[in-house]
């Protein structure tokens, strides 16, 4: 499964990628250098809306994508084409769109002091990050996550 950097400015994407269970860090204080450094450690492709980053990307022989909009249906159309991206939902892995840490489907009545009680009641499924402790749950946020993914779909 690919891995990612994505620059500054591509944090949407970010969270996108790693609701879809991609590994994905996003730059947002870390300079080029460090970016460029890591992905490169770490066989990870690099996102970008900047030329000259997917120079640099080049340059050192990191593979990295250009980000041409920053609508988030087109940058999902153009990883599907480049990558084959894995558009499956729910996906089978999820990361933690906050850290980027692993989530791990709980019992609801294990965590349910961490769970606000009409949420509790309404849903079954809720997953916590290894990381950082955050509780997702396929809440709101999910019929806007399914309705994108039918657009990339759709063409
Ligand atoms: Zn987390």
């Amino acid at each position: 499964m690919s891995k990612f950097y994505a620059d500054s400015m591509l944090g949407k994407l970010s969270r996108f990628l790693r609701f879809l269970g991609y590994d994905t860090l996003y730059r947002i204080e870390e300079d080029i250098e460090t970016m460029l450094k890591n992905a490169k450690n770490n066989n990870r492709i690099i996102l970008s809306q900047a030329r000259k980053v997917i120079q640099l990307s080049n340059k050192n022989e990191i593979t990295s994508i250009m980000m041409p909009t920053s609508n988030i249906v087109d940058q999902l159309r153009v990883l599907k084409k480049e990558i084959d991206l894995n558009l499956e939902i729910p996906p089978k892995e999820m990361r933690c769109s906050m850290c980027n840490g692993e989530l791990q489907e709980r019992n609801k009545n294990e965590i349910a002091n961490k769970i606000p009680k009409g949420t509790f009641e309404y849903y079954d499924t809720f997953w916590e990050c290894k990381e950082c402790g955050k509780i997702f749950w396929l809440g709101r946020h999910w019929e806007d996550i399914k309705r994108t993914i039918t657009e990339v779909e759709s063409r």
